[in-house]
């Protein structure tokens, strides 16, 4: 069931306010990435009105799909429990959809790694009454002054309220409203802080960007991803679905093992052309000129990544 809270934003939509769709044929990478300057602060001024839809998934789980990492909702007598914080800018859409669901309190919030667009919202739901818990690493990063190379932005250390109170190394078990939640960190991947969620009982599992259903995904090498480390993670996933699973990406629509494969697959077989033709000696230039990556760049290179950027960050791993 899908209850429109407010006018629904595609994300093509998004993308297109926010100036970042590049038709990427007559213009050379490297005036591609000199958008990227701009990508994070563009982010925030798009989120600040780009709408939320609300998802009722299983039980009492819902998710919140918006501008930036989607928020999984658990609702019961513990209060609301919220996986992930949105980008900061988008605090007023999300928070009326927070409310759209329940008028119960936010007490609870897990951050599945350390991104802007991912622990935006922290300072804000912590002062609304969200104890924060993420892996170690996630306070790392956030704590102090961050530089992704990938999108050329340092982002400033948050304030105290917006860091992690409790942090974990490799496994977190929780349980709050009827569910049992099972958190895993994952092996370097997009970042060297993605953790999963796993809601047992709903049989439902919050990948966070080690998933991005029909999108290519960022990869953040400033802080410990890379795209073997990205498809490592997508086996991972791939080992742990069930048939049944509802699966909870980073970015994109909840989807399930079949999206998992596609996107794993996807992934390993851009990755095998690009080594192919880094190793034949060719530039980036060439191999973006090359599209090795055809097949799949008008379905999935349409948001946060276009075909140039992601093949940026696979030649760069290769
Ligand atoms: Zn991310």
């Amino acid at each position: 069931m899908v209850t429109e809270v407010t006018t629904e934003i595609s994300r093509r939509k998004f993308v297109a306010a926010a100036g970042l769709a590049v038709a990427g044929a007559c213009i050379a990478p490297r005036d591609l990435f000199a958008e990227e300057d701009h990508l994070v602060k563009d982010a925030f001024k798009v989120a600040a009105t780009a709408k939320i839809r609300v998802q009722a998934l299983r039980r009492n789980i819902s998710v919140l799909l918006g501008p930036g990492g989607n928020i999984a909702v658990l609702t019961g007598p513990d209060g609301k429990l919220v996986i992930d914080a949105e980008i900061v800018t988008s605090r007023p859409n999300v928070s009326a959809a927070l409310t759209a669901i329940n008028a119960d309190p936010i007490k609870q919030l897990i951050n599945t790694h350390w991104h802007f667009d991912h622990t935006g919202g922290n300072a804000w739901l912590h002062e609304a009454g969200a104890s924060i818990l993420a892996q170690e690493n996630t306070r790392k990063h956030i704590s102090k002054d961050t530089r992704v190379e990938g999108w050329h932005y340092t982002f400033p250390a948050m304030p105290a309220g917006a860091l992690p109170s409790t942090v974990f190394q490799e496994d977190y078990t929780l349980h709050a409203n009827d569910s049992t939640l099972v958190m895993k960190h994952y092996l370097p991947a997009h970042t060297d802080s993605d953790i999963d969620v796993h809601f047992l009982e709903a049989d439902i599992l919050h990948v966070g960007d080690t998933f991005w259903n029909r999108n290519y995904p960022f990869i953040d090498y400033s802080t410990g991803g890379s795209i073997d480390g990205q498809i490592r993670a997508a086996e991972a996933n791939l080992a742990k679905v069930t048939d049944k699973m509802l699966v909870i990406p980073g970015h994109g629509e909840v989807g399930g093992k079949a999206d998992l494969l596609l996107f794993r697959d996807v992934l390993a077989g851009i990755r095998d052309k690009v080594a192919a033709l880094k190793k034949q000696g060719r530039s980036l230039e060439e191999v973006v000129a090359a599209k090795p990556s055809a097949q799949t760049d008008q379905d999935w290179g349409n948001g946060f990544m276009n075909p140039a950027r992601f093949l940026g960050l696979v030649y760069q791993g290769v």
